[in-house]
């Protein structure tokens, strides 16, 4: 049987929102994934453990892009457009739609994940929270983060943020020539993009792994990052490009 685009999204919500990650309460969290000039969603309050079918909504990108592009649209403009989706898919999308709309405008990404895990918002909400974007701490890191993840300052979560995030990936493609796979939020949580989802929960579990990491080595004495042209070796050299090219493909069942 052929796995749709909703089948994946419900598994990887599922999956995500399972406890043993640490990843998402409640209704924390988001997941959704890129159906051509459409984005499926999670809908408002649903609870990424518990996801059915039901529980998602067709987005269309280019109206939401042209939605967070217009300066005069504020909060009243989004909330007609959440309004009407809502009356044509039956359910609200998340507060949090517009910065997914944003991600898939910018990058290749075809799934997303959104998630609060408590280690790494133990950094996120600490005063050291550039340490998760200032160095790499081991090569498994770099594979599978890959070496320019993307820290965001604290911007209150909806519209005002989808623009802001909108300009910073801008400048950060420019800067990098690529864009993150790892997409960090002050006081808030992580983005993980990628092409399958598989590959998006193994980003979340690596920045979960760094946090960790991190927040250990600072217990001994403080992270020592490796050199920047062993970080540079890793991210170009082929044997590894090729482990890389198998993370992302793994459980690639997206459409
Ligand atoms: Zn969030």
């Amino acid at each position: 049987m052929k796995t749709t685009p909703l089948d994946l999204l419900v598994d990887l919500s599922r999956r995500l929102g399972d406890p043993a990650m640490d990843a998402a309460i409640l209704g924390e969290g988001n997941t959704s994934v890129r159906v051509g000039d459409d984005m499926l969603v999670k809908a408002s309050g649903v609870v990424l453990q518990h996801a059915e079918p039901g529980d998602f909504v067709r987005l269309p990108l280019t109206d939401a892009v042209a939605l967070i592009a217009d300066d005069e649209a504020g909060d009243a403009e989004v909330d007609a457009f959440f309004s009407a989706i809502a009356r044509a898919e039956g359910r609200r999308p998340s507060v949090e739609a517009l910065l997914h709309v944003v991600l898939y405008e910018a990058t290749e990404a075809r799934v997303v994940a959104h998630s609060h895990p408590t280690s790494v918002n133990a950094l996120l909400c600490s005063q050291s929270a550039e340490l998760l974007v200032d160095g790499a701490l081991f090569p498994d890191q770099i594979v599978v983060l890959g070496s320019t993840p993307l820290l965001v300052p604290y911007i209150d979560p909806g519209i005002r943020l989808a623009r802001a995030v909108r300009e910073l990936l801008r400048d950060h493609i420019a800067r990098h020539g690529e864009a993150p796979k790892a997409v960090y939020l002050r006081n808030h949580g992580v983005f993980a993009l990628g092409a399958s989802a598989d590959q998006v929960l193994g980003i979340t579990t690596m920045m979960q792994k760094v946090a960790r990491v991190l927040i250990g080595a600072n217990a001994v004495g403080g992270a020592q990052f490796m050199p920047p042209e062993e970080v540079q070796r890793i991210d170009t050299r082929p044997d590894e490009l090729y482990r890389r090219a198998l993370l992302a493909a793994a459980g690639e069942e997206t459409p």
